[in-house]
This record gives structure tokens, C-alpha cells and sequence, in this order.
């Protein structure tokens, strides 16, 4: 729809940024309505987050969690991020959400652990806004230190435009990041501008196939060529590979024969609330 088309064309960086802006503005009073109900949104506590698992292809035990945003308006309901995350960039109101994301997530995590429920990590998107402004490594710090949780839990998703923007600064941010102990992945990738030789230059742990590969991987040579090319040279660097939005057991063999590490998808599941992604991990700790 015309909303993902703006978030992509925004997230896929400048080249497409004019024709992004025509298209906020015909919405100016739009845009200010909305924003304002963002701010009211954070101090109303109307954002809530859910968490789509992360599985191991070998052992098809959840590994992971990614916290993904949503906010329950009162009268609109549910709002999925594609309809606020562009705006919520464009006015800086994303570093305030991406805050209280950041802090919930870690807070949920530790719930978990305390619960002795099997060890999953928890993946958290950044916004270019927040990744670009002074002092993410020391806010990162001192969320996992407030909440409790082992900085070794928790995984920063990046995407390739925030990076090749200024790439010298990126590493920089990226390497503070590191030496607080989080992991760091690379959101999306195969649909920005990062060439495969750029990767070895960035201290990430993990790559996240774009769900674009893996739609067709099934049918399209093409498409399976990439990804195993991906898979191994990730390999070859040492990072974890992950497929995004793997929806039929085909696309699960395949990727399972190219080497893939994990998978996230609706075949598996859908971003669930946290009471139910908590009884999914006891209920795979049952099976083990
Ligand atoms: P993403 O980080 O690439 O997250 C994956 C998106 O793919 C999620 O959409 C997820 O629900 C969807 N998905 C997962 N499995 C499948 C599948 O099998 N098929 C299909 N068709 N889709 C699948 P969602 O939750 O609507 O989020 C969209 C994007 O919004 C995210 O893409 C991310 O870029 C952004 N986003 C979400 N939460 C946050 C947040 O807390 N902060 C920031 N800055 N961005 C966020
Ligand atoms: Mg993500
Ligand atoms: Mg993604
Ligand atoms: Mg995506």
C-alpha cells in the first residue's frame, strides 16, 4: 500500500526523499494532527510492543525476539508502524518512542529470564534518528544497567542506509555499541545500497535476509543464488545469518539447504504479545 511505499522510499535513503516530502506535504494538516497525537500517544502510554520469534533452522528452538511497535489508539485501534514510524522520524519523536521501546524490550527480557524461562535474546530496531544522535552508546548502557539484563541479550537492528550514509561515523557508533556488549545486526539487507565487500568493515553480528529474497527463493533462481552467495560470505565472516518473513515450509527447506542460520516468519509465527510468546518458549522448553 501507499504507506509501506513511503516507508520504504524513505528508508531506501535520498534518491527517493523528493518524492517522499510531495507526498507529506499534500498531507500538512494531516501530519500535524498525527504528530500530535504521537506526543499524546507516549505520555498516554498507548504503544505497545510485540514479539515475533526467532528460530534456530538446525534445532527449531526459539532463539530470539524481536520487539516490533505498535500502537493501540483509542479509536483507531491497532496501528501498525508502517502508518507512524516515517512521520514519528521526520519530527524527531522517534527518539523518545525508540527510547521507551528500548527500555520495555529490556524489561520484558529480564521478565522472562526471571521467570526461568529458556534464555531468548531480544532484538530491538534503531531509527536513523536515534542512531545518528550523540550519545546512544551511554543511553544503551544505562538502559541495560536500569533493567537489569545482560547487555550479551540484547541485539540493536540497523539498516544498511543508516550506515552508508557517513560510514566512518557509523563504525564509530557502532564500535561504542560493541564495547557496551550488545549485539548488532544489519535489518533488511539486500535492499539498500551496501555492497557485499563493504560488510567486512562493519563490527555487526548478524545479517537479516530481506524478505524480498526470501518470497520467491522457492521459484526464483535468482533469488536462491543471492541468498546462498549471502549465507556465505556471511559465513566466511562469521556472522549469523537470519531469514526474514519465511511464510511456507518450501522456503523453510530451502533456506535450511543453503546454510541459513534462523528464520523468523509467519510460517512460524506472527508477532505475538508478550503472555503468549511466553508460553511459547515453555512450551519448547517442555519438547527438549
Ligand atoms: P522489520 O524490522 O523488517 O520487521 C519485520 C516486519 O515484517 C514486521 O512488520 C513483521 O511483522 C513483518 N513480518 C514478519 N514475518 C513476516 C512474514 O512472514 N510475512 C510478511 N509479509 N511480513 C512479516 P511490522 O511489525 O509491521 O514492522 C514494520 C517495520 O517497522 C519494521 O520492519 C521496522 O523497520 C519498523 N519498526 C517496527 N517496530 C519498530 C520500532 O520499535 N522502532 C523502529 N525504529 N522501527 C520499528
Ligand atoms: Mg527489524
Ligand atoms: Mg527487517
Ligand atoms: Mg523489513
Amino acid at each position: 500500500n501507499a504507506d509501506t511505499a513511503l516507508y520504504r522510499a524513505k528508508a531506501q535513503g535520498r534518491n527517493n526523499f523528493q518524492f517522499y516530502a510531495v507526498e507529506m506535504n499534500a498531507h500538512a494538516g494531516e501530519r500535524i494532527a498525527l504528530t500530535g497525537k504521537l506526543r499524546r500517544a507516549l505520555k498516554n502510554d498507548e504503544f505497545v510492543l510485540q514479539f515475533q520469534p526467532q528460530v534456530d533452522i538446525g534445532s527449531m528452538q526459539v532463539v530470539g525476539a524481536e520487539a516490533l511497535i505498535r500502537w493501540h489508539h483509542p479509536q483507531m485501534g491497532l496501528v501498525p508502524p508502517a502508518k507512524f514510524i516515517p512521520l514519528a522520524e521526520e519530527t524527531g519523536i522517534i527518539v523518545p518512542i525508540g527510547e521507551w521501546v528500548l527500555r520495555t524490550a529490556c524489561l520484558q527480557a529480564r521478565a522472562w529470564l526471571e521467570r526461568g524461562l529458556p534464555p531468548v535474546r531480544m532484538s530491538v530496531n534503531l531509527s536513523a534518528c536515534q542512531f545518528r544522535k550523540e550519545g546512544l552508546a551511554g543511553l544503551v548502557a544505562r538502559t541495560v544497567e536500569a533493567c537489569g539484563l545482560d547487555p550479551a541479550f540484547l541485539e540493536l537492528e540497523l539498516t544498511e542506509s543508516m550506515l552508508m550514509d557517513d560510514p566512518n561515523s557509523a563504525i564509530a557508533t557502532m564500535r561504542e555499541l560493541k564495547a557496551v556488549g550488545v549485539r548488532l545486526s544489519l535489518d533488511d539487507f539486500g535492499t539498500g545500497y551496501s555492497s557485499l565487500n563493504r560488510l567486512k568493515g562493519f563490527p555487526i553480528d548478524a545479517l537479516k535476509i530481506d524478505r524480498s529474497f526470501v518470497r520467491d527463493i522457492t521459484t526464483d533462481r535468482t533469488d536462491a543464488a543471492i541468498t546462498a552467495a549471502v549465507v556465505s560470505l556471511a559465513h566466511s565472516l562469521g556472522l549469523t545469518v537470519i531469514a526474514e518473513g519465511v511464510e511456507d515450509a518450501g522456503q523453510l527447506e530451502c533456506l535450511r539447504q543453503h546454510g541459513c542460520d534462523e528464520m523468523q516468519g509467519y510460517f512460524f509465527s506472527r508477532p505475538l504479545s508478550a503472555e503468549p510468546f511466553a508460553a511459547l518458549l515453555r512450551a519448547g522448553a517442555v519438547c527438549t
